[in-house]
């Protein structure tokens, strides 16, 4: 099979959004983006082995968000029934809230979108917490969190800092002194906490990012480790069998974790 024809004409989607997660997939691999967003392409490749125990584990992730919604509108967690591993989980989860609380008010799965040059940018947060003047978003994870310099890379991290920071206060109708992101695993009970900081210059990475999409030839990437996590894997001729394995594959993010991040792009 040959490679796929760029074709350069084709642009994003009407109407569509940047989030963390799309332009993860673009730092990660550009051809990936391209399938993915630009032509809207399905390949049904598995992106982890065993295929059932993946499936498992997002079902189970999926279940935690659900449960975990529930009782932020104000169900109590005895009332939902909870096998393993969700009741591990959401013992953490409570001890995390302990940890991190009490709030004065809360939101539960709430999205904020952002504008940055003419394009729109968009967050969901697991929960949004305010706490006097502090606005927490706090990301619940079902697995190991990454090394805190693999987190402090991701789109994410750089995605929700500049979304909150630009929408909380006009949310809230009320200035805020500090903007906080906050990974908590439920799996390891690890918290990883990063503040807004307007030395991180996240306008400009984010702008020059923006851009690198525009003029892209979208090329495949040369770090095959991305590979093994690709649904596209056949498609690009690069192996037919996942090589990774579901705990090395972030379940609520939808991104991958490569064991070796030193060489991880940078934005
Ligand atoms: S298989 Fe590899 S080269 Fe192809 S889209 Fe996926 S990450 Fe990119």
């Amino acid at each position: 099979m040959g490679d796929i024809k760029i074709d350069p004409h084709m642009g994003l989607p009407a109407g569509f959004h940047f989030s963390q997660s799309n332009l993860q997939d673009f730092v990660d691999c550009p051809r990936r983006f391209y399938l993915r967003h630009i032509l809207n392409q399905q390949w049904p490749a598995p992106t982890t082995e065993p295929q059932r125990e993946f499936e498992q584990a997002m079902q189970n992730g999926e279940r935690f968000h659900r449960v975990v919604e529930r009782h932020q509108l104000g169900i109590p967690l005895s009332l939902m029934s909870a096998l393993s591993p969700l009741d591990g989980w959401l013992t953490r989860y409570e001890q995390h809230l302990a940890t991190l609380g009490p709030f004065d008010q809360v939101w539960a799965e709430i999205a904020f979108s952002s504008l940055i040059g003419n394009h729109t940018l968009v967050a969901k947060f697991d929960l949004l917490a305010l706490k006097g003047n502090t606005i927490i978003a706090i990301d619940w994870k079902t697995g190991k969190l990454p090394q805190r310099p693999t987190l402090q890379r991701r789109l994410q991290t750089l995605v929700y800092l500049y979304v909150l920071h630009q929408e909380a206060s006009r949310y809230l109708g009320k200035p805020l002194d500090t903007y906080t992101l906050t990974y908590a695993s439920v799996a390891t009970g690890e918290i990883q906490t990063f503040d807004y900081s307007p030395s991180e210059g996240y306008t400009g990475r984010l702008t020059t990012l923006l851009n690198n999409i525009q003029h892209s030839a979208f090329q495949k990437t040369d770090d095959q480790r991305h590979c093994r996590f690709c649904a596209y894997r056949s498609l690009c001729e690069r192996g037919t069998t996942p090589t990774a394995l579901p705990d090395e594959y972030d379940i609520d993010g939808d991104w991958a974790i490569p064991r070796d991040t030193e060489n991880e792009v940078e934005f």
